[in-house]
């Protein structure tokens, strides 16, 4: 589909939301109205009034409709209702529409809004889809319980070419991954390979990788070190929540949320119920988000005039009370008021604070996913997770071996990660869920089932197998700890 130029009106899917969405939403579109934004809106319901009608998902099956149409939705907080049962109507709508990139700008307003970072502009690019947030857990024992991390190399050659093409398209310097592949050595470790791998294709931008754990701490310290940071899911639902918070509000950012098929546009705090129905809520996060869109869908023209008349609000001392501060600040406002003064700046610029200027998307075609050569792959093994109240590792490994047979041979028994057999350490805490991997140089999927089968035979339960393979002659798996 070709990009839209500013010239053509943009049919886009509206959601008011919940709370404070209805006031918000309707200041912004406002806004956007007066801006001369081309738009077909199509409403659609989403949110509680859904999830209590008794659809757990929060969105009707014909709302799908015209989000696949539109393929462009401003969505405004939703409250999700207290009690189990209903499903996050953002994972729910990130998933079914493949939004795999979460785009979160953060920056600071120096001195018209408080923060201790006066020259913070950071954006972090979320994956969106994968590792934690796959949702895949187990109970697999009475006493333990298991969460998969999903990263794979598609969905991570996405989110950090995603990254890269957006630092080219706006001219920012420095791309920076955070992992942590010195403990997640296969998974943060393919996103972290990934990263190294595609970085190059743009000598123009520099990078450099940090562990997590010290990486969030010098951002959440020295934020202005940092330009564009790409992340895994969890570490970046994190810290985009940080980064937004030092920047000096949680209430003035916006985030995209970025498919080849489709992008969904909001701002990124809740709801707010306590605040609804006053004329009291700040509109500018929703309209960070409109301005995202805005750009997204080719209306250039107006996103800057729309984000330099908000600049200008903001400099001007026109604040809600969210971020009014007696002394500083020159007016306290309303939700409708606010909007009325950004809309009295349109066509003006900030005097203080910088100017936007955004250029179009890359009108080049999409980078084709590479193919490599099928490694070769060879069977060599499997972890029988079982459960042994009795706790003792060597107990279990004199009862299991019998069960070696056809080339497999049992070699160790780990515990939450700690080898506990052979040669395990006296003091190491057991739970009752024992790993016991089998290696067999050159098996087969009949003798794994074999060995299986002997296992059940010999009265012991299993909890969980997981096959070892090794790929190109490199182990599929990690060792256990003290291996
Ligand atoms: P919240 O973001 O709604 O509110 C946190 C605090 O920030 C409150 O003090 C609130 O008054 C203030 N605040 C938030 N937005 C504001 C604005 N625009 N102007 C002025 N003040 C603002 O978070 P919460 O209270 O934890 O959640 C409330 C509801 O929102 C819950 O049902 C939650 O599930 C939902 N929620 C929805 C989304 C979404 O739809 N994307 C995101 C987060 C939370």
């Amino acid at each position: 589909m070709a990009t839209p130029t500013s010239a053509t009106s943009t049919p886009i899917t509206v959601a008011y939301g919940d709370g404070i969405g209805p006031e918000i939403m309707a200041a912004t579109l406002r806004i956007l109205k007066e801006a001369g934004a081309r738009l077909e809106i199509e409403t659609i319901d989403v949110g509680e009034k859904v999830y209590l009608s008794g659809n757990t998902s929060g969105i009707a099956a014909s709302s799908w409709d015209s989000l696949r149409r539109t393929k462009v939705f401003l969505k405004a907080p939703i409250t999700t209702p207290q009690g189990g049962g209903y499903k996050s109507l953002n994972v729910t709508t990130r998933k079914m529409l493949g939004l795999y990139a979460n785009i979160r700008p953060c920056v600071s307003y120096h001195p018209f809004v408080r923060t201790r970072h006066p020259n913070m502009d950071v954006v972090i690019v979320r994956e969106n889809e994968e590792d934690l947030y796959a949702g895949i857990e187990y109970q697999t024992t009475p006493e333990e319980t298991q969460a998969l991390k999903v990263i794979t190399r598609p969905g991570s050659e996405k989110i950090v070419r995603y990254a890269f093409e957006y630092a080219r398209q706006y001219n920012r310097k420095k791309v920076t991954c955070f992992t942590k592949d010195n403990i997640l050595k296969m998974t943060d470790g393919l996103f972290h390979k990934i990263f190294d791998e595609i970085g190059p294709e743009y000598p123009e931008i520099e990078r450099e990788h940090w562990i997590v754990d010290i990486g969030a701490a010098k951002l959440a310290d020295t934020p202005e070190a940092f330009d564009v940071v790409v992340m895994p899911n969890l570490y970046g639902d994190v810290l985009s929540d940080v980064a937004a918070q030092i920047a000096g509000s949680v209430g003035l950012a916006g985030s995209s949320n970025i498919g080849d098929h489709a992008a969904m546009f909001e701002a990124i705090h809740g709801s707010a119920p306590r605040r609804a129905g006053q004329n009291l809520a700040n509109p500018s996060g929703l309209l960070q988000g409109a301005v995202l869109m805005l750009v997204h869908i080719g209306q250039i023209d107006i996103a800057e005039r729309v984000q330099n008349a908000w600049l200008r609000t903001i400099e001007d001392g026109i604040h809600t009370y969210d971020i009014y501060v007696e002394g500083q600040s020159k007016q306290k406002v309303g939700t409708k008021e606010f909007a009325d003064a950004v809309i009295a700046r349109l066509g003006k610029m900030p005097e203080k604070l910088k100017a936007v200027h955004y250029s179009p998307k890359p009108t080049a075609a999409p980078v084709k996913r590479a193919t490599r050569p099928a490694p070769k792959k060879d069977l060599v093994g499997v972890d029988v997770y079982v459960e042994w109240p009795a706790k003792n590792a060597a107990e279990l490994a004199a009862k299991i071996s019998q069960v070696n047979g056809d080339g497999l041979a049992l070699e160790m028994i780990a515990n939450r990660g700690m080898k506990v057999w052979p040669d395990g350490s006296p003091e190491t805490f057991c739970t009752d869920s024992f790993r016991c991997r089998f290696i067999g140089s050159a098996t087969t999927p009949e003798n794994i089932l074999a060995l299986l089968g002997r296992v059940v035979k010999l009265g012991l339960e299993i909890a969980m197998t997981e096959n070892l393979r090794n790929y190109d002659g490199k182990a599929g798996f990690t060792l256990a700890q003290g291996q």
